[in-house]
């Protein structure tokens, strides 16, 4: 089968068409960085008004990119939050519209599932169970992923997420927005040593995160003008790491069932991130994969390729056109897409 994906819950438009052989036959992403980068972060408004002007030429640029037509699709999966509700409308409201118009099947995603099954896109030998790092923008959560819908939260963050520490840690290095990617970048010339930085959580015996702690102490290093920015880069992202392998720590040493560890979500794309994870995961005696860094920041594929694994569940059944978009959406219960309520 064939599935084509749309994804519009933050600042990336993407659309992408991908088989049940785990090839993505054809796939766009259109970044709104450059729309956003004034106001050093996104505007959800900007986000919504730019998905909507480009969405639909994009989705016709995807179907001529591989020579099809929607009468070729077995399904049309969008991202249905959680997220930005305006831009997430935007991409469930012209699913609907194309799966009315072409009586195919509507696939509503948790934009999290797409995250947490896009492992298995990349790696055809990644069977379930597998323990799973989820680390975005939003979100900070070990998971256990036992199959397709099901999901259990083992720890989460108690503030904010990795991925907006790290947007938080280039804001003040004055690094522009995104900031993974440079904070990743600058790092490379620091010392991970050089600054001392508190590792929040760690030696707690639930495996929770807490990140607020570390951005206010990069703060307050910063403005000691004592460091360089590589070297609060390169200490800020040791601190993180040191977090996360400690919380993983707890997380798995109260699991004996699961032999694979996977990370995904934008800041599994870091290097020093999927080394370290992949050491941790060798003393564990388990086997480490994370897929490649564009399948890990926000794109289609990894939604189109939750609608194959849905299609392919023995229950299969497509979503209502009224069911809702959602800001809110939880991955590990009220797992099921809700009703009635606006689009
Ligand atoms: P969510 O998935 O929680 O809804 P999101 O969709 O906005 O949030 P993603 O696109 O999955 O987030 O990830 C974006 C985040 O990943 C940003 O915070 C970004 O800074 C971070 N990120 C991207 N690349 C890297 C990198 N190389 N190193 C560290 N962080 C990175
Ligand atoms: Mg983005
Ligand atoms: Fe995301």
């Amino acid at each position: 089968g064939v599935v084509l994906g749309i994804e519009s819950s933050c600042d990336e438009t993407a659309v992408a068409l991908v088989d049940s052989e785990r090839r993505i036959v054809a796939q766009r992403i259109a970044s709104q960085d450059a729309e956003h980068a004034p106001y050093g972060g996104v505007v959800p408004e900007i986000a919504a008004r730019a998905h909507a002007e480009r969405l639909a030429p994009m989705i016709a640029a995807v179907l001529d990119d591989a020579g099809m037509t929607l009468d070729d699709c077995d399904a049309i999966a969008a991202t249905a939050g959680p997220g930005l509700i305006g831009g997430v409308m935007v991409g469930l409201v012209s699913a609907k519209a194309l799966a009315m118009a072409s009586d195919t099947p509507l696939i509503a995603i948790n934009h999290l599932e797409g995250h947490a099954l896009s492992p298995r896109l990349a790696d055809p030998a990644l069977e379930f169970p597998y323990a799973l790092l989820l680390v975005s923008g939003g979100h900070c959560q070990i998971l256990r992923v036992d199959g397709v819908g099901q999901y259990r939260r083992l720890a989460t963050t108690i503030d904010d997420a990795l991925g907006e520490a790290f947007d938080k840690t280039a804001k003040i290095l004055g690094l522009g927005f995104p900031g993974g990617p440079a904070v990743e970048q600058l790092a490379r010339s620091g010392d991970p040593k050089a600054v001392p930085l508190p590792r929040p959580m760690v030696g707690s015996g639930e495996p929770h995160f807490s990140f607020a702690g570390l951005k206010s102490a990069v703060m307050r290093a910063h403005d000691t003008g004592k460091y360089t920015a590589p070297d609060i880069a390169a200490s800020f992202q040791q601190a993180a790491i040191d977090c996360v392998t400690d919380r993983l720590r707890i997380a798995l040493g109260g699991i004996d069932d699961i032999d694979t560890l996977v990370v995904a979500g934008g800041v599994a794309a870091n290097a020093s991130v999927r080394a370290a994870l992949e050491t941790l995961a060798t003393g564990f005696r388990m086997r480490f994969t994370a897929p490649p860094p564009a399948l890990c920041t926000d794109n289609a594929a990894m939604i189109a390729w939750a609608g194959i694994e849905r299609l392919a569940a023995a229950d299969f059944k497509p979503d209502p056109l009224d069911v809702s978009a959602r800001p809110r959406w939880p991955l590990d219960h009220d797992a099921e897409p809700v009703r009635g309520a606006g689009v």
